[in-house]
């Protein structure tokens, strides 16, 4: 193997640089020059009007720079052609005609499905888990979970340190729109009371009646913890009747929030107030934590070594605490053990 490429692809996640960084350096261990493709997929399809647009030759010294910095330096999109295979075979072309002769491709499930195709075109890929909803089950965590778990666990705390001096109970949501993982360990690491997910159905009457009961206990700061997915794994419940019978103007059809659903807390138990922070994008874009910059480290390495054994069609994660490789496929088809024993120790006060 001459020539390798390096692309991040779907949503950004803290430790992509760093993953780049070890691409880079592993790459320059072996004499193989690396090739930044930018935006994903979306630099392979030859539709900018400069190449410099889609590709880069990547510099040890570029690259040692942005291994700690959050986003990724080589920009990611999502690329709605690779979905069709005449612009896939555009892509294996263009890798052929510049000579790159294996890629690594950092991204998530979607990304892992572009890469086997790109197998089967006849390049050599390999993927890194980047993602931070940890919604992979082949790998106990992908890159950016870590950090992004940090971001939710310092905002609740800060959160949890005014709620009290309030006596106001606070929802707070968090990413995840079908993998509740962030939000689930966000709860067990600040000790949060309540905790909803896309995984299991809830409804709002019961969660009313939880948080009346740490009311009549005496908690009044009592936090309430929600992957953005849960709203999803909610009973009906007719939020337009109750907010506009309970004084709180609300339009028909509108969607439920994490606002909305302080503002119905408020008014079933009886409080001056209880409010919600989204946390947001803050928990994509900050600085990667040791722990997925280490991952990341590792997880470069070994995909440049396999690239350069001549092994493909592979992706890297964590099994028992040490870095693996196992075939995208059996990756793809892994399921899920979802945690419902720690789900149930939050929710069980
Ligand atoms: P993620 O990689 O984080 O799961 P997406 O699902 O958005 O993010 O996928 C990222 C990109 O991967 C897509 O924009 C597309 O280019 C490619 N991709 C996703 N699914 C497929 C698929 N089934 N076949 C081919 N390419 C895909």
């Amino acid at each position: 193997m001459n020539k390798i490429g390096v692309l991040t692809s779907g949503g950004d996640a803290p430790g992509m640089n760093a993953a780049v960084m070890a691409v880079a350096r592993s790459a320059a261990m072996y004499g193989m020059p690396l090739v930044g493709i930018k935006r994903g997929y979306n630099g392979l399809l030859r539709k900018s009007t400069s190449v410099y647009d889609d590709l880069e030759e990547m510099r040890l010294d570029t690259v040692l720079d942005i291994a700690d910095r959050p986003g990724t330096y080589l920009r990611t999109a999502r690329c709605m052609e690779f979905m069709d295979p005449a612009w896939r075979e555009v892509a294996a072309n263009t890798l052929r005609a510049m000579d790159i002769d294996g890629l690594v491709v950092i991204g998530g499930d979607g990304s892992f499905h572009g890469a086997e195709y790109l197998c089967k075109l006849g390049i050599p890929c390999i993927g890194i888990p980047g993602t931070i909803d940890n919604d992979l089950p082949y790998t106990e965590m992908t890159l950016g979970y870590d950090t992004a778990v940090n971001v939710c666990v310092n905002a609740v705390r800060a959160i949890r340190a005014t709620s009290r001096s309030h006596d106001r109970p606070h929802v707070v949501e968090v990413m995840g729109r079908h993998c509740g993982d962030i939000a689930l360990t966000t709860a067990v690491s600040t000790g949060s009371e309540i905790v909803l997910l896309p995984e299991v159905e809830w409804s709002v009457e019961d969660v009313a009646a939880r948080l009346n009961r740490q009311i009549a206990k005496g908690n009044t700061r009592a936090t309430i913890v929600v992957a953005e997915g849960c709203w999803e794994s909610m009973e009906p419940f007719d939020m337009y009747t109750f907010l506009n019978s309970h004084g709180k103007k609300c339009y028909e059809g509108e969607p439920i929030s994490a606002e909305r659903f302080a503002s119905i807390m408020k008014r079933m138990c009886g409080m001056v107030e209880v409010r919600h922070t989204v946390v947001g994008y803050t928990q994509r874009g900050e600085i990667p934590t040791a722990k997925d910059s280490a991952f990341a480290f590792e997880a470069g390495h070994l995909a440049v070594r396999l690239l350069h054994d001549g092994i493909s069609n592979q992706v890297i994660g964590i099994k028992n605490g040490k870095v693996f490789y196992t075939s995208i496929d059996t990756a793809l088809q892994a399921k899920r053990e979802f945690r419902r024993d720690l789900y149930d120790l939050v929710n069980n006060m």
